[in-house]
């Protein structure tokens, strides 16, 4: 997944297709049955977006730790591939390639050829 916390992302499926905002945390998939289990899964990477995705929880109230309780609102994690990275330079949702010419990966718009990665 090309996708990192702190990035612009944009909805580009699904109920809030048309949104942006920014990734506020990525949740790696895990394998659930068989020989791989608990190893990552790719195809279940999820992404937290800021203000994307709002359900309402019914927080319950945990011993011992101060939580905000009742029904709270709240992003749910959508799946990666309904979300595209927006390029900061062309300002608009790519496709991620990889460079590695530098030596180190350097994420690169598929459009405009410019790094993503400050
Ligand atoms: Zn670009």
């Amino acid at each position: 997944m090309n996708i990192k916390k702190g990035d612009t992302v944009e909805v580009i499926a699904g109920n809030h297709k048309g949104l942006r905002g920014e990734v506020q945390r990525v949740v790696r998939g895990k394998y659930k049955w068989g020989r791989n289990k608990g190893q990552h899964d790719a195809n279940h990477d999820r992404v937290v977006v800021a203000g994307i995705n709002l359900i309402k929880k019914h927080q319950r109230q945990v011993s011992g730790v101060q939580t905000q309780t009742g029904i709270i609102e709240r992003e749910a994690p959508l799946h990666h591939s309904n979300v595209m990275v927006v390029c900061p330079h062309c300002d608009s949702p790519t496709r991620v390639g990889i460079d590695r010419s530098s030596g180190k990966k350097v994420r690169v718009c598929k459009a405009c050829d410019t790094a993503i990665d400050r």
